[in-house]
């Protein structure tokens, strides 16, 4: 095999980033945006010892689960990889990961309920189905779009393509709200009115960088945040106006607040630590479960309000909790899921490295009138040991963690093990890392109890799980 020879190929699984695998004789292409049950004819790219990568030319015949791309830059954006597969197929796909990265990286015996009952030994994990959504489409109460500059100095909008800072021009996304689009052009807009110089990468020149739009679903309150390279947006009342008057005409939506957020690093981080407000609070309401959340633009949030409440019930339902218990919640954002635990347990401590989060976190705790929460700032693997070493005797009843893709620090894992709830629930975005940590988890004494995949992000690969785990 060499480059750009042209093959005629079954495509027969999918890579965990989303490409279609298919094989010659031993030999694994990995190829974008085809989807398993599809044979396509594909050109040969870039070739490794025992794989390489082939681009699709056509799709010769098309798999079942194959659907027509509901989206113009589909195959461009880096947004999606999944696009062209049908919501259900990827429901499964997404379980069946889970169930692939818990035998490879954590070395479970994973099952899924399609696997023959013969083969479920009795230390079988059952992975269950991936709890969807009815609607899979305008989900995300969040976007940032870069602002960058096209080879002809056009202003260009849009999301980056995958792996790359290359912007895809795109006006939509069926992933978020209509109204979004209006506030990308109403930006835009002011940019060019004002002639406002955009942020170029390669020489650190320029003012604006990106935009941050993120609603309240619940509340319709809109929040925008232009990222500059800089102090303030020129003319930035002129453009709240504007905003007002855009989200006044649309009914279900109040746009509430303007805010800069300075951004002078050279690095790919989207945000600067410093945000002003330019107009109303730099901060929007939402509200999860009859609890309201005030959200900051420093603060993570999750994306899918819908499913959040899904996720957030399962943590609740796997920690069992009776109103007398103690319980950490780790790497605890805004407070979100404290505040749900709170609800049914004697006392919450939560613990956030983000300092603007933690204060979100204690006044959501306060305007819900919970008096059971305690927050603090700093890493988890650092706080969490030092309040063990101050207090070695308090009980601790349950862990909730829910770590970024990188999951825990095994400083974390070890003072969890130390201190030995009897229950910890693992909520996370990356099953490769999750599998990695339940591995130690479980050979410090804990066994899985249940294993349940919640799609936050549908149209990508990418998966949230809550594993509850139990003392042995
Ligand atoms: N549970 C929250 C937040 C989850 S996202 C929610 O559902 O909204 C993960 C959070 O962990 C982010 O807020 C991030 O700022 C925080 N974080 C990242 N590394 C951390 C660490 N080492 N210690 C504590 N928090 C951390």
């Amino acid at each position: 095999m060499k480059n750009d020879d042209i093959f005629q190929i079954a495509v027969t699984d999918l890579t965990a980033e989303g490409e279609g695998i298919a094989h010659v004789d031993a030999f694994a292409l990995f190829i974008k945006d085809a989807v398993p049950g599809d044979t396509v004819e594909c050109r040969v790219m870039k070739l490794k010892k025992n794989y390489g990568w082939a681009k699709l030319l056509s799709v010769v015949t098309p798999s079942p689960d194959r659907i027509p791309a509901d989206c113009p830059v589909a195959r461009a954006c880096g947004g999606c990889q999944i696009r062209e597969m049908e919501y259900q197929a990827a429901l499964q796909f997404k379980q069946r990961k889970i169930a692939e990265d818990l035998k490879r990286i954590g070395g479970f015996d994973a099952v899924t309920e399609e696997d023959e009952p013969s083969a479920a030994s009795e230390n079988a994990v059952l992975v269950r189905k991936t709890l969807g959504m009815q609607d899979p489409l305008r989900y995300r109460n969040k976007a940032q779009v870069p602002f960058g500059i096209g080879k002809d100095g056009r202003l260009l909008t849009g999301f980056y393509a995958g792996r790359t800072h290359d912007i895809v021009e795109a006006d939509d996304c069926i992933l978020m709200p209509e109204i979004f689009s209006d506030v990308v052009k109403a930006v835009k807009r002011h940019v060019q009115h004002y002639k406002i110089p955009v942020y170029r990468e390669e020489t650190h020149e320029g003012l604006i960088r990106h935009l941050l739009i993120r609603k309240g679903f619940s509340t319709g309150e809109l929040m925008v945040t232009v990222v500059v390279n800089g102090d303030t947006l020129p003319f930035g009342e002129v453009l709240a106006f504007e905003l007002k008057n855009l989200a006044t005409k649309t009914g279900d939506t109040r746009f509430v607040s303007l805010s800069v957020n300075q951004n002078r690093s050279f690095g790919n981080a989207i945000l600067g630590p410093v945000t002003k407000s330019i107009y109303g609070p730099a901060f929007i309401a939402d509200e999860l479960d009859g609890v309201r959340f005030l959200i900051s633009p420093n603060s993570f949030y999750q994306v899918n309000p819908v499913m959040t409440e899904v996720l957030y019930k399962k943590a609740l339902e796997f920690a069992t909790l009776t109103g007398g218990e103690t319980v950490w919640d780790l790497y605890c954002g805004i407070g979100t899921i404290s505040l749900f635990l709170a609800r049914r347990a004697k006392k919450v401590y939560g613990v956030e490295v983000v300092p603007q989060a933690v204060e979100d976190a204690r006044r959501n705790a306060a305007e819900n009138g919970f008096v059971n929460t305690e927050f603090f700032t700093g890493k988890a693997e650092e706080v969490l040991p030092a309040w063990r070493e101050a207090n070695p005797s308090e009980a601790v009843d349950v862990i909730v963690v829910d770590p970024p893709r990188k999951g825990c620090d095994p400083e974390c894992l070890e003072t969890m093990l130390r201190i030995s709830p009897a229950r910890i629930v693992y909520v996370s975005c990356d099953p490769a890392t999750l599998s990695r940590d339940l591995k130690i988890l479980c050979a410090g004494g804990y066994r899985i109890q249940a294993v349940q995949p919640v799609d936050m992000f549908p149209g990508t690969v990418h998966v949230e799980t809550v594993v509850l785990i139990i003392r042995q």
